[in-house]
């Protein structure tokens, strides 16, 4: 009988210490999705643009802005801005 009572009373503790864990476990994950949710809007810099001349995405932090169009690279940038001028002569 008293072989039964200690064995309920491990059960309830392990029981006890599962909920304890599985709860210390879920509020660690929430934490952590936090955390990687606000390293990824910082890391992209909260959109992405598009390359004018080329049309690649890229994060806005990245790219170029010249006249009131995006660009992936000065090269790019340089390129559209000579096919925007008139033709001269
Ligand atoms: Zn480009």
């Amino acid at each position: 009988m008293n072989l039964l009572i200690i064995r309920l009373i491990i059960f309830a503790l392990l029981l006890f210490a599962g909920l304890k864990l599985y709860r210390m476990y879920r509020e660690w994950k929430l934490e952590r999705e936090e955390l990687l949710d606000s390293d990824t809007t910082r890391n992209e810099g909260g959109h992405m643009v598009r390359c004018t001349y080329c049309h690649v995405h890229l994060p806005e932090n990245d790219a170029l802005r010249e006249r009131g169009e995006w660009f992936c690279c000065g090269a790019h940038r340089d390129k559209f801005l000579e096919e925007q001028k008139p033709p001269q002569g």
